[in-house]
């Protein structure tokens, strides 16, 4: 018999944890959420893709026949910035309807829910298709944690996965995809007096950023995401005034959408640059996520957030990536959606926070979709949401 644990005291001990990432350090704190799951007879694998830097699987349940339900959440969070916090960052404040802290709403917060409303269930989860969860180390520099099992083969089985990132309790159907690249073209320096005898490194870049204007995606427009795009970020060249430059670096973000395939994009620029001496290399590729809205799946999970959002949510995508992406690739495709407890607007900002009421929410609406998956039709009576309202 396990103790019944509280999704805001969960939130509360994860945010005790310090898992800014760069470093993360993820370890102490998946260990903690292993250490729950295990007593509420989960069966528990961690895996680090580096020291310290741990993600795990909690499995629970399984039948031969339909694959278990995935919820899956990253640990690890961004830096605090430069602007002093008016919270305290680590101790999981609250005031008034909010949680206050690095982590709270992307997403600590999210990975409690699930957390709480698993080891409820554990006992009936056990007895049916199943439950597992993947919670994942360094999600916020390029989905680390979530590409190592991946590209592993240790992600098992899973019908259906619920992304659990930040979004209020709305579902999303997916995000673009993200591929970074660096152009870097090379010269000869010499002394500025003496131009000729060097290559100009800024010049050839003017060439190749110049040719950027005559790239085209193979894609228009997406029917939800709308259309793929491609930013020029940075730009960094040259030494002093006095010497010809012999390198310079520029970084592209291109934002990508379902039918643009990033191997195919990084050989179409690297045939306009190239000739123009850009040499072309990928820094950061994480697919598109996406999932028909009229999927069988998506349609009940629409239908179970009306309840809470008082209307029937529209076919929508985020703006930002998930670990999603590459959990789908690992499980060969199942349909995914995004949806969890905190607050869009406040992930990665100052004196980040949750409202409590969502969170509360979000543990009833998860147990919801468990207990459909498990092939319980019967709606639970959303106690955790009544007891704080009341
Ligand atoms: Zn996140």
């Amino acid at each position: 018999m396990t103790a019944r644990i509280d999704s805001l005291a969960l939130t509360r001990e994860l945010l005790r944890y310090n898992t800014i990432n760069p470093p993360g350090m993820e370890r102490a704190c998946a260990r903690h959420l292993g250490g729950m799951l295990e007593a509420a007879g989960f069966r528990v694998a961690y895996h680090e893709f580096a020291e310290h830097r741990t993600s795990l699987i909690a499995e629970i349940g399984g039948t031969e026949g339909k694959a278990p339900l995935c919820f899956t959440g990253h640990i690890d969070t961004v830096p605090l910035g430069s602007a002093p916090w008016t919270k305290e960052a680590f101790a999981g404040e609250t005031d008034g309807d909010r949680i206050y802290g690095r982590g709270s709403t992307d997403m600590k917060s999210g990975i409690a829910a699930f957390v709480v409303a698993a080891i409820e269930l554990a006992p009936q989860l056990a007895r049916g298709p199943g439950l597992v969860l993947v919670i994942t180390a360094s999600e916020e520099v390029g989905c680390e944690g979530a590409r190592y099992l991946a590209d592993r083969g240790l992600l098992k089985r899973a019908g259906a996965i619920v992304v659990a990132e930040p979004t209020a309790n709305y579902p999303y159907v997916g995000h673009k995809g993200l591929c970074w690249f660096e152009v870097e073209t090379r010269g000869v320096t010499a002394h500025g007096s003496m131009p000729e005898v060097g290559d100009n490194a800024i010049l050839k870049m003017a060439r190749v950023i110049g040719q950027l204007e005559h790239f085209h995606f193979p894609v228009e427009s997406h029917a939800v995401m709308g259309k793929p795009t491609m930013n020029l970020g940075t730009i960094h060249g040259g030494l002093n005034t006095n010497s010809v430059p012999d390198r310079t670096t520029i970084t592209l973000d291109v934002r990508t959408v379902p039918g643009i395939d990033h191997v195919h994009l990084c050989h179409s620029l690297e045939a306009l640059l190239g000739p123009h001496g850009g040499h072309v290399k990928k820094i950061v590729d994480t697919p598109p996520l996406y999932t028909e809205p009229e999927e069988e799946w998506v349609q009940q999970v629409f239908e179970d957030c009306a309840t809470f959002l008082g209307e029937r949510p529209a076919p929508r995508t985020i703006t930002f990536s998930t670990d999603g992406a590459d959990l789908k690739r690992g499980f060969g495709g199942p349909p995914a959606v995004i949806l969890g407890p905190g607050e869009p607007t406040a992930a990665h900002q100052t004196d980040e926070w949750c409202s409590l009421d969502r969170l509360d929410q979000s543990v009833d609406l998860f147990r919801t979709l468990m207990l459909r998956w498990h092939g319980n039709e019967g709606r639970t009576p959303f106690p955790t949401s009544a007891r704080r309202s009341a």
